[in-house]
């Protein structure tokens, strides 16, 4: 009988995780091969902190990429978790509460008229497509370079996230003949996204865009651009899908779409709608909706969909979102974070920048102004950030193991919490700065 592992130990964890997992991660970001090092084995979480296997605690500034919006295991939600579970984890038949979710999501942001969970934001982004190919009965997609929309064969093509850490955009096993539909542009390139719609627009049946890139870092849309995907899409009849996996109920209330004023056919919405339970969600415009089965001809299904875990503890985390002021505070925090990292950095003189949209953050260490393009992304000193990185660890403060991700804070990211991530920051400025 194989027995419980008995070591505490990160690396003998890693070691051991290797003999029966691949690379021993579910996930490959998670391996630390975008900053070398063992990857911390995490047993417990609370608040704005981890504890991994070795009992360090870490300030969290990943927050599970993203959901942890609330901290982990608050509990309101641990409650409404428990509180489900005992009603049963699982039925694969219709719940009130996926209802009362769906209509809670479709109040808070307008493009959405009706909606479909899913179990992951790579479903909800390969059922995003397949109901806009449906729908306008065309193949080609647009989707921009450095940006991650999930593991579907149509979007793995010059993408981001583990697929850039590891340096291999686009996947083996990905036929050609799917490959082929799908057109890449730069990110924030209004001419190019102009020229290809002049030259195809009758063939594409949609754009898929992160609304602000969190897969090559932090990259903001720069002053046009979704407004042009918006007009664009609507010239030649095709979908505009807005994927706000990271970006809803992040950077504002009702999401980027809220925040730049563009709004979708067709959105999708991952981790953050169950409070970091594994689900997803697309929803949009009735007509379109009304194309996937049972209603139409565009299959769509997932046996644990709407899962009733994951919706009681969405609807749980939802009444904490749309408080007053929920945003002003979290969004207030981040900046006093990102404006301590600065001096601290500046003071060093070590060539670091950071942005910030609501909840979210990036850094760079660069010289740059220009922080809009993958390109950009690409010249950023890697080697630094991993020296940045490492040193952020040792001491105590948990960072996305990767150069090309976004970062996150949570509401109890504590003024303490934060001034200690900057001395922490400024020990390791000195360090980089020898
Ligand atoms: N879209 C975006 C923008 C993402 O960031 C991600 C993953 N973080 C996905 C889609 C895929 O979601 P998942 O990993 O839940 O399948």
């Amino acid at each position: 009988m194989t027995q419980p592992l008995s070591t505490t130990s990160n690396a003998e964890l890693f070691a051991a995780a290797n003999q029966h997992i691949p690379g021993g991660v579910n996930s490959p970001v998670r391996a630390f091969k975008g900053v070398g090092g063992t990857p911390v084995f995490i047993t417990k979480a609370q608040g704005a902190y981890l504890w991994d296997a070795e009992g360090k605690q870490y300030i969290d500034y990943v927050g599970s990429w993203g959901p942890m919006i609330l901290g982990h295991a608050h509990p309101d939600i641990v409650t409404a978790v428990q509180q489900a579970a005992a009603d049963g984890l699982s039925f694969g038949a219709p719940t009130p509460t996926e209802t009362t979710v769906a209509d809670l999501i479709c109040d808070i942001m307008p493009s959405i008229e009706m909606v479909r969970m899913t179990s992951s934001g790579t479903e909800a982004c390969m059922s995003a497509i397949r109901l806009a190919r449906g729908y306008t009965g065309r193949d080609k997609i647009v989707k921009f370079e450095g940006c991650y929309h999930g593991h579907a064969d149509s979007l793995l093509v010059k993408s981001g996230s583990g697929m850039l850490t590891l340096g291999v955009p686009t996947s083996l096993g990905v036929p050609e003949d799917f490959a082929k539909h799908t057109i890449i542009l730069p990110y924030n390139d209004i001419e190019a996204v102009q020229r290809c719609f002049a030259e195809f627009g009758s063939e594409i049946a949609g754009i898929i865009v992160e609304p602000v890139a969190g897969n090559m870092n932090l990259v903001i849309p720069v002053d046009g651009f979704l407004q042009c995907l918006r007009d664009e899409c609507d010239k030649a009849g095709s979908v505009l899908i807005i994927d706000e996996v990271m970006t809803g109920f992040r950077v504002a209330l009702g999401g980027a779409q809220q925040r730049y004023g563009v709004q979708a056919d067709i959105t999708t919405l991952g981790k953050i709608i169950g409070a970091g339970l594994p689900v997803g969600a697309f929803g949009g415009k009735k007509e379109i909706m009304q194309c996937i089965a049972p209603l139409g001809g565009v299959y769509q299904a997932g046996t644990l969909s709407g899962n009733p875990l994951a919706m009681r503890a969405g609807l749980a985390m939802f009444k904490h979102l749309t408080q007053p002021g929920f945003y002003d505070q979290l969004e207030a925090q981040l900046a006093k974070l990102l404006v301590g990292l600065q001096q601290a950095a500046d003071d060093a003189g070590v060539a670091f920048k950071t942005q910030q949209v609501g909840g979210m953050f990036g850094l760079y260490f660069t010289d740059s102004d220009d922080l809009s393009s993958f390109e950009a992304m690409t010249h950023c000193n890697i080697e630094a950030f991993k020296q940045f990185f490492h040193g952020m660890l040792k001491r105590g403060v948990y960072l996305a193991p990767s150069a090309f991700e976004a970062g996150f804070i949570s509401s109890v990211h504590s003024d303490a919490d934060i001034a200690q991530t900057i001395a922490t920051a400024t020990e390791v400025f000195a360090e980089m700065a020898v």
